[in-house]
């Protein structure tokens, strides 16, 4: 079977249980405007969810990579007290 096709990043994501974005490291670095290996660690401790594609490639839930750096609502935190 010869499927090459990139064209839809939708993939179920087991955390959020739902059809998701799914991204590659370099995308959510450079969307987080952090570091890969900031992206790394926060797969490591649960804080990202994360799934492997077919050629076995970390990919990142774009949903829980927002929560993580954007607040809940894609808006920074703004309440301080
Ligand atoms: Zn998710």
């Amino acid at each position: 079977m010869v499927v090459s096709n990139r064209r839809s990043l939708e993939k179920q994501c087991g955390f959020c249980g739902a059809e998701v974005r799914m991204i590659d490291i370099n995308q959510a670095s450079a969307l987080a405007a952090v570091t890969q290996r900031e992206i790394f660690l926060r797969v490591e401790n649960g804080s990202l969810h994360f799934a492997e594609n077919a050629d076995g490639v970390l990919l990142i839930c774009l949903e829980s990579l927002r929560q993580n750096f954007f607040g809940a609502n894609g808006v920074k935190q703004k309440s301080k007290h």
